[in-house]
């Protein structure tokens, strides 16, 4: 065949096929439209899943009479005028291919008023072609009605699913949009039912009643960075991450509850889920994902939405810098909710610290010339941790990371043993030691010493988890033991048993949360993964007192910005 150069209702069909790939397509397209022309009010409706009907409603700008026409011409916008400004686009169209694309592949009937204009304008297009064109009153606005979806298309016709799946890729669509434009009162109705309805009040919470029910909303938390500026070498770049997450009590079985938009564009972007459930890790049962609405502000340049026919994904210039930013501002969102009392100036205080938690807790039984807390000034013993990211770890033994404020350098083992701690202290607290019943019972012998020792703190033991029995002359028949310390139960038990036998009385459930916390933790030298760091850091954020270890001894050692910049002569 010779080379020619298609015709225009062949080229609209090939363009279509990209745009246009189901129903759920064709609403979010009109939805855009109607949100680039300022409306405040979108109605949204569909019949046997969007391929009989399609009907949206707007209350915007309008289309002007001489203007309709060409609205279905490929590649006419009223949204950009050169190349550059596609550098900065502002609205969510700027292709000029929906309409065409629409038509092309429905019939669809238009009827518009614009601003200033006398009266409206009612326009009918079949198979792409303008079928007739006449005036026709209306209040500012446009509805759109497609009919006939896919009618001349039936290899796209087959490929749709069922007409409730169709339908409900429609909601989703009006959904996600009711959610990133709160100030907008979205309605949607499918065969005859009202499916959605949104107030348009402003508030995202509103819209998530709307959309997610009360009860979820509910458990949502705010999510509002200031403005974070970096500077890479493409420039200076800020950017701001609002909107709300769900408690990790929210935990849905898919991602479908995870909503992303910039600058108010719904998109799909790995990147950004992977942000917000990076910063849950260690949050959430594995296999279940956030709940979460998110809205990345950037500048307009900063990102490129000219990627896809579609415009469901984005590239960003500095994608480090937004992974990072989301992470954060949804991890702080999160750490900052937790009952955990939190000061603003984290000064470190890289002394060791007495335990204060500990100290009510062996009250009558702490001496206090070793402790004497001085609790007049306790902020250093709330403070809490920032969210620190992992850079690595150094010589097997530490952990760098890096916070909003410096660098901070982790002993790994330290910390472990403090998550650990505050982990048995807790059940040990709430009388709820977690278990773990062993799959045959063990016999375990111990030394005359340790007998005496044990005969007298099995009791206290049996609180920890610790079934023992007595099973002939210096034995015990082990049956459950502290889940914590699975691993390595008998050898604990030996090193607590020896350690007990030099302690007062008063201390010995002390020594035992100490014993069960030492064994089992991560020791120096041991190589760590980046995830293994990570998940490690985020546990010891999420401790009352991550800075010093049960002993007393440092957990971190924090070198602020201002520390380094004197050292290398930066200041002054
Ligand atoms: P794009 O949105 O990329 O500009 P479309 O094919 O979707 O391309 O729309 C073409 C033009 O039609 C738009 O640029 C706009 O001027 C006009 N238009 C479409 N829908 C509406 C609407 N609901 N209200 C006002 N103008 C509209
Ligand atoms: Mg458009």
């Amino acid at each position: 065949m010779p080379i020619k150069i298609l015709d225009k209702e062949t080229i609209n069909q090939i363009a279509a096929g990209e745009v246009v790939e189901r129903p759920s397509s064709v609403v979010k397209e009109l939805v855009e439209n109607a949100l680039d022309a300022g409306s405040s009010q979108i109605g949204v409706e569909i019949r046997g899943g969007g391929i009989a009907l399609i009907k949206v409603t707007d209350n915007g700008v309008g289309i002007p009479s001489s203007e309709v026409e060409l609205a279905f011409e490929r590649h006419a916008t009223s949204k950009i005028k050169t190349s550059h400004d596609l550098q900065s686009i502002g609205s969510l169209g700027f292709r000029g291919e929906a309409l065409p694309s629409i038509a092309a592949v429905a019939d669809v009937e238009v009827v518009t008023s614009a601003d200033g204009e006398k009266s409206g304008t009612y326009l009918l297009l079949e198979g792409g072609a303008v079928a007739k064109k006449v005036g026709q009153a209306r209040t500012r606005g446009t509805t759109f009605t497609v009919r006939n979806l896919f009618k001349r298309v039936p290899a796209r016709l087959k490929f749709l699913k069922s007409q409730n799946t169709e339908s409900s890729h429609v909601a989703n669509v009006v959904s996600q949009y009711a959610l990133a434009y709160p100030e907008v009162a979205f309605s949607l109705i499918i065969d005859g039912k009202e499916n959605l309805k949104t107030s348009g009040q402003g508030k995202l919470l509103d819209a998530i009643i709307d959309v997610y029910g009360v009860a979820t909303a509910g458990k949502m938390l705010s999510v509002d960075s200031s403005q974070q500026s970096w500077t890479s070498d493409q420039g200076a770049l800020d950017i701001h991450v609002a909107g709300m997450v769900g408690a990790p009590e929210l935990g849905k079985s898919g991602r479908g509850y995870l909503s992303f938009f910039v600058n108010r564009r719904w998109v799909n972007s790995r990147i950004l889920s992977y942000a917000v459930e990076e910063a849950y890790s260690g949050l959430l049962m594995t296999g279940r994902h956030p709940v979460a609405i998110i809205d990345i502000n950037l500048l307009p340049d900063a990102v490129d939405v000219n990627i896809h026919p579609a415009k469901s994904e984005v590239k960003f210039r500095s994608e480090g810098e937004v992974f990072r930013t989301v992470q954060k501002a949804v991890r702080q969102a999160l750490t900052a909710q937790m009952p955990v009392p939190r000061i603003d100036d984290v000064t470190a205080p890289y002394k060791a610290m007495p335990n204060y938690r500990l100290e009510q807790l062996w009250k009558e039984s702490a001496s206090p010339a070793s402790h004497t807390p001085s609790t007049e000034s306790q902020s250093p013993l709330t403070a809490s941790l920032p969210v620190l990211r992992v850079v690595g770890q150094v010589l097997n033994c530490y952990i760098v990371a890096e916070g909003p404020d410096g660098l901070y350098v982790i002993d790994q083992h330290a910390a472990h043993e403090r998550i650990r701690y505050d982990k048995v202290l807790k059940q040990r607290e709430q009388k709820q030691p977690e278990v773990q019943g062993l799959l045959e019972p063990a016999t375990f012998d111990v030394t005359p010493r340790q007998d005496a020792i044990m005969r007298s703190c099995q009791e206290a033991l049996a609180g920890f988890g610790f079934t023992l029995e007595s099973f002939g002359e210096r034995t015990y028949l082990v049956r459950t033991v502290p889940a914590m310390s699975v691993n390595d139960w008998s050898g604990m038990l030996k090193e607590l048993l020896d350690e007990l036998s030099g302690e007062e009385r008063g201390k010995w459930e002390e020594k035992m949360v100490a014993s069960i916390a030492c064994h089992g933790a991560i020791k120096a030298g041991q190589g760590l993964s980046d995830d293994e760091m990570r998940s490690l850091v985020r546990q010891l954020e999420q401790t009352a007192n991550p800075w010093t270890c049960p002993h007393g001894r440092p957990t971190i050692i924090k070198l602020s910005a201002a520390h380094l910049e004197r050292g290398f002569g930066r200041t002054g």
